[in-house]
């Protein structure tokens, strides 16, 4: 019990409070899963040698910088600053939300920053950073225990797992 006290104050002090906090009861339980999800993977970051320092918020289009909605395929992105947009509908998949979080979490404590956001798509091949992301996301998922649905889907997303069909995308690129 203590020590758990001692997470989430320490979290407290690298996850800003959301000040975009969702007017809706099931938006706002949403988003405070997935900053619990963030807070609880600090410790593993802080162990890798990262102190990510992000700012959740939920965002149904995940529109680009013209306005236009990212593809259904897209969960999630990050951006400079510490900003993670992602999906509401993560919160009904809970392996992929934490997935998604620890990939953006990734991609904010590797510095991948070039003013554009990076975001979840259907891909046929997964660009250096992303598997960069990726592997920061795992080695976390790793050091903090799993959940162990969400270890399996990077490693396949890494190459560990069974080659799909001719014909269809590889892997996810988060
Ligand atoms: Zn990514």
């Amino acid at each position: 019990m203590l020590r758990s006290v001692g997470v989430v104050a320490a979290a407290a002090l690298s996850i800003t409070a959301c000040s975009n906090m969702p007017s809706d009861p099931a938006q706002a339980a949403c988003l405070s899963r997935m900053e619990a999800i963030a807070q609880n993977l600090l410790p593993a970051f802080a162990a890798e040698g990262y102190q990510p320092t992000v700012h959740l918020m939920l965002d149904a289009a995940l529109a680009n910088g013209r306005g236009f909605a990212s593809p259904p395929g897209v969960l999630g992105d990050s951006a400079p600053g510490g900003r993670v947009r992602l999906r509401p509908a993560l919160c009904a998949n809970p392996p992929w939300a934490v997935v998604v979080v620890a990939h953006e979490m990734s991609h904010i404590a590797l510095k991948h920053m070039g003013g554009v956001a990076t975001g979840v798509s259907l891909e046929w091949e997964i660009p250096p950073k992303e598997k960069e992301a990726d592997a920061l996301a795992l080695a976390v998922l790793k050091r903090a225990g799993g959940p162990r649905e969400s270890i399996a889907i990077l490693e396949c997303r890494l190459g560990g797992c069974v080659a799909p069909r001719p014909g269809k995308p590889r892997q996810l690129r988060a």
